[in-house]
């Protein structure tokens, strides 16, 4: 049997500054003092990863950065490598969000081009995919699914033992920050379907994520679906004892 260690990771989006990050983790960090825990890491705006790094390193939280550049250096301008991330102590870089997809018309060629900057920089690339509420009520999902993920498998195609350095969160764009979510049989009807993707191209150890409204009320029944190895939190992230909780439900 494949064990995956189960992940929780705060997507703080635009938001946090130099005042606020450092009571929001230190909060964090004593409540998740003495818990068992998951791997967990908070992802924070591009001018916040150095402090957050300072603030997190000698603890079990890791970070890591909400989107990356594909390009691997050079004249890009605004742009910031998967070098750049691992020079700054990340873990981890989320890539193809809903949120860059639509506002930086990031494509889905694009966006496993970023994740296979991360992968090659040592780094683990958390692969957003999702379909919109028009796509859903279309019944178009999991071929929304399949599209999205379909360049990303091929690029890891030549690099499956890369398995488990890879993680794919699948979030529903209707239910990200929306207070709604899928039914437990709705999310685990498209992980299950992920993973049988996954596991075709070898990829058994790939950790799936769901991501869209977890809060702590309901993220220990969404976590106890069988192929949920763990969540992407957004707005609840910004809430030390909501994503605490969270962690623990993990
Ligand atoms: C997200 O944007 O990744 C997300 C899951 O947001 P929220 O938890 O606020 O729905």
């Amino acid at each position: 049997t494949v064990v995956r260690t189960p992940l929780v990771v705060g997507n703080w989006k635009m938001n946090g500054s130099f005042e606020r990050n450092q009571p929001l983790l230190e909060s964090l960090l004593s409540h998740l003092a003495q818990k068992r825990l998951p791997e967990v890491g908070v992802c924070p705006p591009f001018p916040y990863l150095a402090q957050v790094g300072a603030l997190l390193a000698e603890t079990p939280v890791r970070w890591g950065a909400q989107t990356v550049s594909e390009h691997r250096g050079g004249a890009y301008t605004g742009q910031v490598s998967a070098t750049m991330l691992k020079d700054l102590g990340c873990s981890y870089a989320i890539v193809g969000h809903s949120e860059r997809r639509q506002y930086c018309a990031e494509t889905d060629d694009a966006v496993a081009r970023q994740a296979m900057a991360v992968l090659d920089s040592g780094l683990v690339p958390i692969i957003c995919v999702g379909e919109s509420a028009a796509e859903e009520a279309a019944c178009q999902t999991l071929a929304v699914i399949d599209r999205q993920l379909a360049p990303v498998l091929l690029a890891l195609a030549g690099v499956a033992d890369e398995g488990a350095s890879v993680v794919v969160a699948y979030e529903p764009v209707w239910a990200i920050g929306t207070g709604k979510t899928p039914t437990p049989e709705g999310v685990q009807a498209v992980h299950t379907h992920i993973r049988a993707a996954l596991d075709a191209a070898g990829l058994v150890q790939t950790r799936i994520l769901y991501g869209g409204s977890v809060k702590g009320s309901n993220a220990e029944t969404l976590f106890a679906l069988p192929d949920v190895d763990g969540g992407l939190i957004g707005g609840a992230a910004l809430d030390a004892q909501d994503f605490s909780t969270i962690c623990t439900a993990a």
